[in-house]
């Protein structure tokens, strides 16, 4: 499963898949907890293929607050760097949505100090911190549209895990996608 578009020659892509499987992604997000330690969900998966390296390295990194995002090598999994952001907890962190926001900004800003080209997000917060799929769907794709016109990064792909939250994003970039100017 898998939807493309293109914006003013930039790539967004939604694809049903496993995060620490994207072999042509230059950098994958870490959805983290302020430690950045392996925990459960994305951070968990992550850390597992990455190797103990990476929390080796991680944790001179840490704590870290809500919606910020620090860059590590991948070890090894398939790409080149992991960047490990800090999403909000939906109901304590708050405002949410600006927390979410600032989220997907900094791991943009992150990415562009780093020159990097392609990037890799799960769904940030909707796992174990809760948010609303449909809400944090509109603000992640949003923030990612507003960010990508500004930068050099040419791919950004949007990693669900199940068939639900896909079209769940499906939806939304569809929609900006029939906004667009043909
Ligand atoms: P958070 O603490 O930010 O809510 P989670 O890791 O609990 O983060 O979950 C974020 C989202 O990522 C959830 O929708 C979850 O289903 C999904 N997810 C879990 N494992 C993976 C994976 N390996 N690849 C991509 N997405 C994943």
């Amino acid at each position: 499963m898998r939807k493309r578009i293109e914006i003013n020659s930039k790539i967004i892509e939604i694809v049903k898949g496993d995060i620490t499987e994207q072999l042509d992604i230059e950098a994958i997000v870490n959805s983290a907890n302020s430690e950045l330690s392996p925990g459960a969900g994305v951070s968990g998966a992550i850390h597992k293929k990455a190797g103990p390296q990476l929390y080796e390295y991680a944790k001179k990194l840490a704590p870290i607050k809500v919606s910020e995002a620090v860059i590590t090598p991948a070890f090894n999994l398939p790409n080149k760097y992991i960047i490990h952001a800090l999403g909000p907890r939906y109901g304590i962190d708050k405002p949410e949505n600006m927390l979410l926001k600032k989220t997907y900004q900094n791991c943009i800003k992150v990415a562009e100090e780093n020159r990097i080209k392609s990037i890799a997000f799960p769904s940030i917060s909707t796992g174990i911190f809760g948010y609303p799929i449909k809400e944090a769907s509109i603000i992640a794709i949003n923030t990612v549209i507003e960010e990508i016109s500004k930068i050099s990064i040419e791919l950004v792909r949007f990693v669900l895990f199940s068939e639900e939250d896909y079209e769940v994003y499906e939806g939304v970039v569809a929609q900006k996608d029939r906004a667009l100017p043909s």
